[in-house]
């Protein structure tokens, strides 16, 4: 279990001099919302060529200085990460498998042609990040947390294209409060691929998102809340859901997710709910799987469950799909199925300490 040390970390503290009160930080944690408020505090640092990584502090949560000519704007440089800080009742501060992320976010850079943050830095920025601003952590009710978005951007003013030699990384961290992950059916759009072999699916990186958001809108008008992405070459193999990986239930007790192919992002939920599937009587299995498998085992109902998961929602239980030609397929009785809901509540209970963390995924911030 590692733990951060007050004294020994690399970046330098910067005391916000506006800090919010007691009083008003209260009230922002009674209805915190999501991605409303940020904490007193970001963390930064900065990369140039000939200085590698240097500048790393904690300063006043403030708008940052970008000449409008800064490569992220128009070429598009930018990872990111998302993980969450939890508060367990006795009112120490978690957080889950945080060095998966930091492995993450070293891997997306490289992919992007931007310079690694060593892993350590990146666990130190969090860890001193989240202690400095720990009273931002809310109260262990409802499964509030306080969400940690770390991100890296190409700073450099650059018109001609290349890879950037000026990098700036930066972590926000904005409370959230209960999050409700409503069961959502999954829109199988014809129009659209996130990812293709080769390319960025692999990165968390934002330019994903940009291309998934018109796809996102086609879902919502058919009613649905998410894309089932399907691969890009023969757009026939399930990949994810774009924010959130799947995972299918099977009566004969297997648990199926698509076998990572360099098209989809490798999810810390993905591995968690993988690594306990055998808690629940099923044994993981990752393979590629079509739609048309999804579709002859649903309508035979040896698909029973189907989930998604990721560090936003957890786990969010998926009741059905529409596909294309207007048919739609319901999963099981189209309710919240049983081992669905017990995989949730499994992994939120290791999360706010009420289930033992056999697998040593929790590490503790500060004292
Ligand atoms: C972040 C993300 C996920 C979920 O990953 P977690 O590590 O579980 O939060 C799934 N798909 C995509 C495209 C993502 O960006």
């Amino acid at each position: 279990m590692r733990t951060s040390v007050q004294g020994m970390s690399v970046f330098t503290i910067q005391p916000n001099t506006a800090a919010i009160s007691d009083a008003e930080r209260s009230q922002i944690l009674a209805q915190p919302g999501f991605g409303a408020y940020f904490t007193d505090h970001m963390a930064l640092a900065q990369w140039s060529t000939d200085q590698v990584w240097h500048g790393h502090r904690i300063a006043a949560t403030a708008p940052l200085q970008l000449h409008p000519s800064a490569a992220v704007l128009h070429y598009g440089q930018e990872i990111f990460e998302g993980m969450k800080a939890y508060r367990h009742d006795e009112g120490s501060v978690w957080l889950f498998r945080p060095e998966k992320n930091a492995a993450r976010f070293a891997k997306s850079a490289v992919r992007l042609g931007m310079p690694a943050l060593p892993e350590d830095v990146f666990l130190d920025s969090v860890f001193s990040l989240v202690d400095l601003d720990r009273a931002w952590v809310p109260e262990n009710s409802g499964e509030q947390n306080l969400y940690l978005r770390p991100f890296m951007i190409a700073s450099e003013p650059l018109i001609g294209v290349r890879a950037a030699t000026q990098y700036t990384y930066c972590v926000l961290a904005t409370p959230a409060g209960a999050y409700y992950s409503a069961p959502m059916r999954l829109w199988i759009t014809p129009n659209y691929s996130r990812a293709s072999v080769g390319g960025t699916g692999e990165a968390k990186c934002g330019g994903n998102y940009a291309a998934s958001l018109a796809a996102a809108d086609e879902a919502a008008e058919q009613g649905c809340g998410q894309v089932l992405w399907l691969d890009g070459a023969e757009h026939r193999w399930i990949e994810e859901c774009g924010t959130m990986n799947i995972c299918f239930i099977t009566a004969d007790g297997e648990l199926i997710t698509p076998a990572l192919r360099g098209t989809i992002l490798d999810g810390v939920t993905r591995d968690s709910v993988l690594q306990l599937a055998g808690d629940h009587a099923l044994q993981a299995v990752e393979r590629p799987i079509d739609v048309d498998e999804l579709r002859t085992r649903v309508t035979d109902g040896s698909i029973t469950e189907v989930l998604a998961c990721g560090t936003a929602a957890v786990v969010t239980p998926i009741t059905g799909f529409k596909a294309p030609d207007g048919s739609e397929l319901t999963v099981a009785d189209g309710e919240v199925g049983p081992k669905t809901s017990a995989i949730r509540r499994h992994l939120l209970d290791i999360q706010y300490g009420r289930a033992a963390d056999t697998r040593g995924w929790m590490h503790r911030v500060g004292a």
